[in-house]
């Protein structure tokens, strides 16, 4: 059986073991506040499996990415940005992924640069 130390941080926090804010939760996914946000509206979307980086999915998970993606729009309508809000999914430390469990980071409610994806 699996160590609790050979879980990723997200599904510790998904088993209730380190706390979190905790937003939604069903049985596919978990939805919860950045610890450090970068926009006044800052959320991770988070698959219950943990799928290291978004090229580890695979055609099995088709229906779970699709989930991921309408959770995030039901949540960014909750938080009250879904006129104006980026998704981002850092895949790979050179990306800037420091976390190795799929996420989605849902910003908003921010002054974003319009004319550019990275600033
Ligand atoms: P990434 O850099 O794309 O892997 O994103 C990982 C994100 O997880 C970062 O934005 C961190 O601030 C966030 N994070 C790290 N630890 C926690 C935690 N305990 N609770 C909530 N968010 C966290």
């Amino acid at each position: 059986m699996a160590d609790s130390t050979d879980k990723t941080l997200f599904s510790r926090i998904a088993d209730g073991e380190i706390p979190a804010d905790i937003l939604h939760r069903d049985d596919h996914c978990l939805v919860i506040k950045d610890i450090a946000p970068q926009a006044p509206t800052h959320l991770l979307v988070i698959p219950i499996k943990p799928i290291p980086r978004l090229v580890d999915a695979s055609a099995e998970d088709r229906e779970l990415l699709g989930h991921l993606l309408l959770v995030a729009g039901d949540i960014a309508r909750q938080a009250g940005c879904d006129e104006a809000f980026r998704l981002v999914i850092n895949n790979g430390a050179g990306a800037g992924q420091t976390v190795f469990h799929l996420h989605l980071h849902i910003l908003g409610n921010a002054k974003f640069n319009e004319a550019s994806l990275l600033g």
